[in-house]
């Protein structure tokens, strides 16, 4: 399978749903493609993560 280029529904650029990563959805049973590029994927990881409680100084 070539790469793909998919548009991040979040930022709207356009993102390369690469080789491996199609073989990685597949290995998962995933059959919806990603919707967010890379840097959104990050971004709302993140956001999740710094919704816990943290000790700030
Ligand atoms: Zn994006």
């Amino acid at each position: 399978m070539p790469d793909k280029t998919l548009t991040c529904k979040d930022c709207g650029k356009e993102f390369v749903f690469t080789e491996g990563e199609q073989d990685f959805y597949r290995e998962k049973g995933l059959q919806n493609e990603p919707q967010r590029c890379l840097e959104c994927r990050k971004a709302k990881k993140a956001a999740y993560r710094n919704r816990a409680p943290k000790n700030e100084q």
